[in-house]
């Protein structure tokens, strides 16, 4: 993808990684095709295959000269089934399933499971969902130290799909050393987030925070909003989050189908607010796994999710293990940057107008924005130490990008999370004019601005303390 078509999309796209596109040829299209983030989802695969991701995603990475953030994402209390004949078996309604916490694979008559509980302590009639609720059992009777179910919806299923037992508890302490393993492992990968998962409560956050300890205090995390117990315990979790993953694959098991639109508005709108970052995932271009196209509803989804103010779309399974990885990142990208084309930004900005708080740095930002689009403007300069210049910026969703021009190598990344921003390393700066100049020698040079045009120009003086945006200029394009 050139520079300059970099610069046309404002909501950014996560990839999951997994075997449809984990090799070397496939992440440089998936770069290309406009992937800004790689979703390493530790719930599945090796931790040597991850490593091997990793690598190479940051090696294709540099070679196109591009920023791309590394996700790891945590896997929760979460309960899976275990490995499958093949990874995959056909369950048909009506038939009986036997599960089993002692047989180590599985087949269409007996799914081995991975719970904290003994099997036999599931009631008769106990309802069971399977793969984010795309399957249902019943339990209808115990056979010694397994238990025999009903097939209620049946379908085709893979090893590690998840198991939802109704009234058995789901979490035990959120810290055990399943999540110290993956923490363990995944603070050597040097990752640029960190998602948890299955959340309820913000002290758990807390928790996973004093176990990373000073040294790794400043990961940025993205909690994924997953439970019934996390929707009621929003606002408490957003004061401890620095993102936020919409997941709707598990929250549509966890609530009622019909409130999970409901539940992604009102995520998105608090984010937006507080300026917090917000993916929203799972089941984006689901039928992508098989079809070279998505159908009209996926489309649709993917647009109204921009419109909610998503900062970020997921792939999930349609890059992990799809058929059409590449193809679906093209496709997210196209219906973004035409979605984008009808954002209503004067209105989006009069409404934000209110947000900013009686603080410099927050005013500034805004007025960054409002001065731009006043001035129609081709680009707003944010000159950012630790990125939260760029970040704020993003909050009031100008229509021109926002290029975060950064000396720090994790900003460089770590912005790759928000709306609309763009970002190039500098040395440091060693004054305002440097920056004047820098800001428009690099507009002119990625295309976004030509003689005559005008750009705004923000950032904090003394330039390079962290923290401390109170610089607006507007520059005319020499
Ligand atoms: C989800 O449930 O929507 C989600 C993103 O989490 P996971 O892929 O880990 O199930």
């Amino acid at each position: 993808m050139s520079q300059s078509k970099l610069y046309q999309r404002r909501t950014k796209i996560v990839c999951t990684l997994g075997p449809a596109s984990q090799n070397a040829a496939t992440i440089d299209k998936l770069i290309r095709a406009g992937m800004d983030i790689a979703r390493i989802n530790l719930s599945h695969g090796t931790q040597d295959q991850h490593t091997k991701n990793i690598n190479t995603v940051r090696k294709v990475a540099k070679r196109l000269k591009r920023n791309v953030a590394i996700l790891m994402d945590l896997p929760g209390p979460k309960f899976r089934l275990g490995i499958l004949e093949g990874g995959k078996v056909t369950l048909k309604k009506g038939s009986i399933v036997r599960l089993s916490q002692t047989q180590p694979l599985g087949n269409q008559e007996l799914l081995p499971v991975k719970l904290p509980y003994p099997i036999t302590d599931l009631k008769t009639g106990t309802k069971i969902l399977l793969a984010d609720g795309a399957l249902e059992l019943k339990a209808s009777k115990k056979d010694g130290d397994d238990v025999l179910c009903q097939i209620i919806r049946g379908g085709s299923i893979r090893s590690g799909a998840g198991f939802v037992a109704f009234g058995m508890s789901a979490t035990g302490a959120f810290i055990d050393d399943n999540i110290k393993n993956n923490i363990n492992f995944s603070l050597k990968q040097q990752p640029d987030f960190l998602a948890l998962s299955y959340i309820s409560i913000a002290a758990e956050i807390t928790s996973v925070r004093a176990l990373l300890g000073v040294d790794h205090a400043d990961i940025p995390l993205i909690i994924k909003i997953e439970r019934a117990q996390a929707i009621k315990n929003l606002d408490s979790i957003l004061k401890q989050s620095d993102g936020i993953m919409v997941a709707r694959g598990d929250l549509g098991v966890e609530i009622p189908l019909e409130m999970v639109p409901l539940a992604q508005k009102d995520m998105i709108s608090k984010c937006n607010l507080l300026g917090i970052p917000v993916i929203t995932a799972t089941e984006m271009l689901e039928s992508m796994i098989h079809a070279s196209r998505p159908t009209r509803a996926e489309t649709t989804d993917v647009a109204n999710a921009i419109f909610d103010g998503t900062d970020a779309t997921m792939l999930s399974a349609e890059t992990a293990i799809g058929s059409h990885p590449v193809q679906a990142v093209k496709m997210m990208a196209k219906i973004a940057v035409q979605t984008e084309k009808k954002l209503p930004y004067q209105k989006m900005l009069t409404e934000r107008g209110s947000w900013p708080k009686k603080e410099t740095s927050e005013l500034i930002s805004y007025n960054a924005c409002y001065t731009a689009h006043t001035l129609n403007a081709k680009a707003i300069v944010a000159y950012t130490q630790s990125g939260s210049t760029a970040g704020r910026v993003s909050k009031y969703r100008p229509k021109m990008p926002i290029l975060a021009l950064t000396p720090s190598e994790s900003a460089l990344r770590r912005l790759m999370i928000y709306w609309g921003v763009q970002t190039i390393k500098t040395d440091g700066m060693s004054g305002v004019d440097q920056l004047f100049s820098l800001g428009q020698k690099t507009t002119k040079e990625l295309g976004l601005a030509k003689k005559g045009d005008r750009i705004v120009i923000t950032g904090g003086i003394p330039i390079g303390e962290v923290g401390s945006t109170n610089l607006l200029k507007v520059e005319k394009i020499d």
